[in-house]
């Protein structure tokens, strides 16, 4: 734990007690750790695959299988699938088949549906492809249909319909030297030859269930957020749920996914119990339909802009203005302004008006930022939560970005009305559930349903996370040469596995919009394959020697992440708290923030000799 009691910057005017906080944090953070880890988690499989069912087909689809070859095979029609495919038909690539266990384009936007689904990062920066797709959303947070929409419309502009894939699990990936093939088989025996792979399976795709004691023996109906079950509650994402007016509905789970289906649970059932072990931070949502007015001024390249200008302010940098006033004011030049970016902003002003603070300093500085902001989001529960216990029990005493931050503002009123009920298992989780519902503190909760809000698998081992293993050269498995860390070239090249494309948080910068990051990774190898094509290359793979270079910067980064999420509440961020954070869902990241990896990338391009890759 960092030091907690010695703030060097005048703390006078602060209306709370910082060392205090620090205390009340510690304490928070010590009660929920769990020994087990990641492993308190159970497997979706057996008596429990029904839990991944898609109910979003029809039941029994079926086709002929497929055996035949194509320039490039990308694994997963989400946001990363569709950029790559995106950028590469900009290049000229005709020839590409998209694979995907879905019914449709679309990845966590295919499958979560859940009422009230929304995304909580600014859709002028979230939705990728703005100006390409000469579409600017309908509200400044979109809601699941608006994006699933925005998914489907680039997958057909960049046809990527053609040649796809859906409801369709690879099963293998191998290597074929003699072709200087990849050969991908699926559950549809489908047996697919590639000269590059783009793999996006993306994160936080595989639902997880907690391994609550009893939790097979429910009679009731039961179902995971990422599986709404829409014709036992009847109504849609936008809410009305009318099948569960009779209903007495339990769920578990306080997370970003719940914050914003209870508001629509509490609404339509008979009886509401939510089951918490840590309350999330809920600050004000403020959604508002895009202003034309606002649209007319767009310039073009506003929306990377846009995009750059989140990504720094989070990083706690100061995005360069032009110079003259009149252009400043701009709206389209004007800072991304709300709940995420509030701390870094107020701590920015903070530190221009005393450039002369140390970097230790600095630092107290922004710290005490984020305990301004949880405190007026504490007070924010307290004005607004009616029941003095309840609304004690749903502050969040953790820094900001210890846990996905919320921003809602239907969530923390649905408790007071009068069918809803907290249940607050003070940190340590539901007790048992039993055949009729859920007991906490010895109490029994009967329930006619109960719904599972308990997020997904994370891990460091990318390939159990796809469901599947990738062979490379020489027989070398992923899962093997990724057993004890990541070890990739950029992210998205590994020694051993020739023409294959890693996306997602493989040693890349985390961003708060993932798709930012997806974006720069399907440029990138773009720009490596239309480069091979030009060339006449047939394979590329990363040298040795670039390869540990990387892993060596990725590791004298690696204390940054960890120095700041081992404080944090036990969660996925921070391997749920244990030290080392070695199997979190940050472990082997990139630490130097988001526009120091994008200007590697960047500049690695623009010097163009493709050094640390071996082209043949
Ligand atoms: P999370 O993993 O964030 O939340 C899981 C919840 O289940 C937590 O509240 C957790 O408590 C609780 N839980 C787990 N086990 C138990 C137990 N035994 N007893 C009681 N409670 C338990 O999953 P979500 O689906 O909410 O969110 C996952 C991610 O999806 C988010 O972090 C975000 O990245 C993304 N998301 C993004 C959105 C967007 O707008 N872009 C919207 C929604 C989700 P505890 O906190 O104590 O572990």
């Amino acid at each position: 734990m960092a030091d907690a009691h010695k703030y060097t910057v005048d703390t006078s005017h602060l209306d709370f007690d910082p060392d205090a906080l620090w205390d009340k944090y510690a304490y928070e953070r010590d009660k929920r750790i769990i020994k087990e880890g990641f492993g308190q988690y159970q497997d979706i499989k057996g008596d429990f695959s029904h839990f991944i069912d898609d109910h979003y087909v029809k039941a029994g689809f079926t086709r002929e299988p497929i055996k035949d070859e194509v320039e490039v095979l990308i694994i997963g029609g989400g946001f990363g699938g569709l950029l790559t495919g995106a950028h590469l038909r900009d290049a000229g690539v005709e020839d590409i088949r998209v694979i995907d266990k879905a019914g449709d384009f679309g990845g966590t936007w295919y499958w979560n549906r859940y009422p009230g689904a929304q995304c909580d990062v600014e859709a002028y920066v979230y939705l990728p492809l703005l100006e390409e797709m000469d579409y600017i959303p309908k509200e400044r947070y979109s809601h699941a249909p608006e994006i699933l929409k925005h998914s489907i419309n680039i997958a057909k502009k960049y046809n990527l319909y053609d040649k796809a894939c859906f409801q369709t699990e690879v099963t293998e990936m191998r290597w074929d030297e003699s072709i200087k093939r990849w050969v991908i088989k699926t559950d549809r025996n489908d047996e697919f030859k590639a000269q590059f792979v783009a793999m996006s399976n993306g994160l936080l795709t595989r639902p997880k269930l907690p391994g609550i004691k009893g939790i097979e023996k429910f009679q009731g109906h039961t179902f995971h957020t990422s599986r709404w079950d829409y014709d036992y509650t009847g109504g849609s994402s936008e809410g009305d749920l009318k099948k569960l007016t009779n209903k007495r509905v339990g769920i578990i789970g306080t997370g970003a996914t719940a914050v914003q289906c209870i508001p629509h649970l509490g609404e339509a059932a008979q009886e509401l119990y939510v089951f918490q072990r840590t309350p999330s931070s809920v600050d004000v949502r403020n959604n508002a339909p895009t202003s034309p007015e606002w649209v007319a001024k767009l310039e073009p390249g506003w929306h990377r802009k846009r995009m750059d200008n989140f990504e720094i302010l989070l990083a706690g940098g100061q995005p360069k203005k032009k110079k003259d006033d009149k252009a400043a004011n701009k709206n389209d030049d004007a800072d991304v302004d709300d709940g995420w970016t509030d701390v870094h902003n107020s701590a920015n002003q903070i530190l221009k008006q005393r450039p002369k603070l140390t970097p230790e300093q600095k630092k107290e500085v922004r710290e005490l930022s984020d305990m301004k902001k949880m405190e007026e989001i504490r007070r924010r529960t307290e004005d607004i939560v009616e029941d003095r216990e309840t609304a004690e029990a749903l502050k969040a005493y953790y820094w900001q970005f210890c846990k996905r931050p919320c921003f809602h503002d239907e969530y923390l009123q649905t408790y007071n009305l009068p069918n809803v009920t907290l249940v607050d298992t003070q940190g340590q989780g539901v007790d048992e559930i039993t055949e009729k519902g859920v007991v906490v503190n010895g109490v029994e909760y009967e329930l006619d349903c109960l719904i599972f809000a308990t997020g997904f698998e994370v891990g460091s081992n990318y390939t159990s996370q796809s469901g599947y293993d990738v062979v490379g050269r020489d027989k070398l498995s992923l899962k093997d040469k990724w057993k004890n860390g990541l070890s990739t070239f950029h992210g998205l090249f590994s020694k051993n596995f020739p023409n294959c494309f890693f996306l997602g948080f493989t040693q890349t910068a985390v961003t708060q919009s993932v798709t930012h990051t997806l974006d720069e990774q399907a440029q990138h190898l773009t720009y490596v394959i239309k480069h091979m094509r030009e060339h006449e290359s047939e394979t590329v793979e990363a040298t040795q020697a670039a390869e540990d270079d990387w892993v060596s910067i990725i590791e004298s980064h690696a204390d940054v992440l960890e120095t700041h999420f081992i404080k944090c509440t036990p969660g996925y961020y921070n391997n749920e708290g244990k030290s080392g954070n070695n199997n979190g869902f940050l472990a082997g990241q990139f630490g130097g923030g988001p526009q120091k990896f994008f200007k590697i990338l960047k500049d690695w391009r623009n010097e163009g000799s493709l050094k640390g890759l071996e082209l043949k």
